[in-house]
């Protein structure tokens, strides 16, 4: 199935350029001049991955990928950033939204074209095909839903974000308020002691199994996913 790739840009020639480049790569490409024609596209159907203009009329890139991240619908929806300005500060801003990646304008479509498909493979896992599986955990991306070998596990929405991004990311160590930013979106309403609400939740739901120990907290530094003990 193709997939289908929203381009939130307001100038229309290289919104053109984009669609073109897309479609030339087998994927579907679906226009967006600004924010709220955005939303409505998402709103129909949710897509595989956002190419967001950071400078847009009415409500900019940035404001739009802190909303979406917020929403549970588009929380997981990978944001490529499409930006003029190449400064630390705007990237750093972009990351805490929880963009995925930068393209600095002007870019060549083969360099974006290389940019999505990586995106698309880390957010889907190194098979491509959505699941995940890891320490004798499965998680099937498209059903949303996570194995412990052939069991399903009931787990809850956030508990469910968290370990996905913890089995993307592996033998890593996230500090609260990296996985705030990561996995709730840097929103400015969550405490960092949520984390550790939601770690616990986790460990819980994986406990039965013989598993909570895949999510380790490192003392002083945060908590990490590792099939090492
Ligand atoms: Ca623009």
């Amino acid at each position: 199935m193709h997939k289908r790739i929203l381009i939130v840009e307001d100038e229309a020639s290289i919104r053109d350029m984009v669609a073109f480049a897309l479609r030339k790569a087998d994927m579907d490409a679906v226009n967006a001049a600004d924010a709220r024609a955005a939303l409505v596209a998402i709103a129909d159907k949710p897509p595989d991955l956002i190419l967001l203009d950071w400078m847009l009329p009415g409500m900019s890139g940035l404001e739009l990928a802190r909303r979406l991240r917020r929403e549970e619908a588009t929380a997981e929806v990978p944001i490529i950033m499409l930006t003029a300005r190449g400064e630390e500060a705007d990237r750093v801003n972009g990351l805490e939204a929880g963009v995925d990646d930068y393209v600095v304008k002007p870019f060549s479509t083969r360099e974006l074209i290389a940019r999505i498909r990586a995106v698309l493979r880390r957010s889907h896992g190194d098979d491509g095909s959505g699941s995940i599986e890891l320490g004798g955990l499965r998680i099937d991306g498209p059903a949303h839903r996570v194995y412990a070998g052939p069991t399903q596990i009931a787990i809850g929405p956030t508990e469910y974000r968290l370990l996905h991004f913890f089995m993307t990311h592996a033998e890593r160590v996230y500090s609260r308020t990296q996985l705030l930013d990561q996995v709730w979106g840097g929103s400015v309403y969550v405490e960092e002691r949520t984390v550790d609400v939601h770690i616990r939740r986790l460990r819980k739901t994986l406990e039965p199994y013989g598993l909570d120990g895949l999510v380790q907290t490192v003392r002083g530094a945060g908590y990490r996913f590792s099939v090492v003990a």
